[in-house]
């Protein structure tokens, strides 16, 4: 990231949005050419969950790609002239390197428990959107574990502010998870249609044949309620009740032969057809959707 920001600081600008629990600076990148006073964004993000290890290189490949491809494609060109990506390679980074350095499955966050001594807390059960109800724990050692109270995570915190105060420029709100092969959009927390739901279904059908086109892998899609199950608290609820119209969650290979432990030689033709899906929703935003 430090290098991308020395070397393409005509496209890219790195800022952090906080500090992580264990002190950990929260990184983003903002991509995008400075063409206009006023530009759309999309804000991405990967690992919320510390061991869904595809996120966060997807992530990177995305900055990689649009830096590699934006002199010679003009779809990449047109997004990064159009508009602005704020991304968060990781965005739990204390639980990510955790899993690196501990525990390989470890999810959650890693702050401490006054009460308990299990540490952390699941930041995609810990945002302000029915919190703490339906798919969520109150119980500090399971994996599902919402926090003492909506926000009580730095990571959340961070971010939550960070998107509050962008609401008006962000379109979509995109997180990276892994594993289902899925696209997932609100609501979360409940079986009910969301009131753009001809549009964001559009965009979702579209965005998974892009991504099938590349190695035929299939993609379910559909509402994340009834798609995969009922949580609530989760940051693409909370990005789409806080007015970001179009709230995706993807869950990445596999289906569940190497599950988390997706190995090497399948990192590059994930991201490279997650790159295709991604394309496609961004390019929908800037077409006109009723
Ligand atoms: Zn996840």
């Amino acid at each position: 990231m430090h290098y991308l920001n020395r070397t393409f600081s005509d496209l890219v600008h790195m800022f952090s949005v906080g500090k992580s629990y264990e002190g950990r600076p929260l990184y983003v990148l903002k991509l995008g050419k400075r063409s206009r006073p006023y530009k759309k964004a999309v804000w991405i993000d990967c690992g919320i969950h510390a061991r869904e290890w595809i996120g966060p290189a997807f992530c990177q490949w995305f900055v990689k790609e649009a830096l590699q491809t934006y002199q010679t494609d003009p779809d990449m060109r047109k997004m990064l002239t159009q508009l602005y990506f704020y991304i968060m390679p990781v965005f739990n980074v204390d639980g990510y390197s955790f899993s690196w350095t501990n525990d390989r499955f470890w999810r959650k966050t890693r702050s401490k428990n006054t009460r308990f001594h299990c540490h952390g807390v699941d930041a995609n059960r810990n945002w302000k959107v029915k919190w703490c109800d339906e798919g969520a724990s109150l119980h500090p050692c399971d994996d599902t574990y919402c926090g003492p109270f909506p926000e009580s995570e730095p990571e959340v915190k961070a971010v939550a502010h960070f998107l509050r105060k962008h609401r008006k420029q962000i379109k979509a709100y995109l997180s990276f998870h892994a594993y289902a092969q899925m696209l997932l959009y609100p609501y979360s927390y409940k079986y009910a249609t969301i009131p753009n739901f001809n549009c964001v279904e559009s965009a979702a059908y579209n965005a998974v044949n892009a991504l099938q086109s590349a190695y035929g892998v299939r993609y379910r899609y559909g509402p994340a309620s009834s798609t995969l199950y009922v949580s609530s608290g989760s940051s693409m609820d909370w990005a789409y009740k806080n007015g970001i119209p179009y709230a995706f969650a993807f869950e990445l290979r596999d289906t569940g032969h190497f599950g988390f432990l997706l190995p090497e030689m399948l990192i590059k033709p994930t991201c490279t057809e997650t790159m295709l899906a991604v394309k496609n929703i961004t390019l929908h935003l800037l077409k006109k959707c009723n």
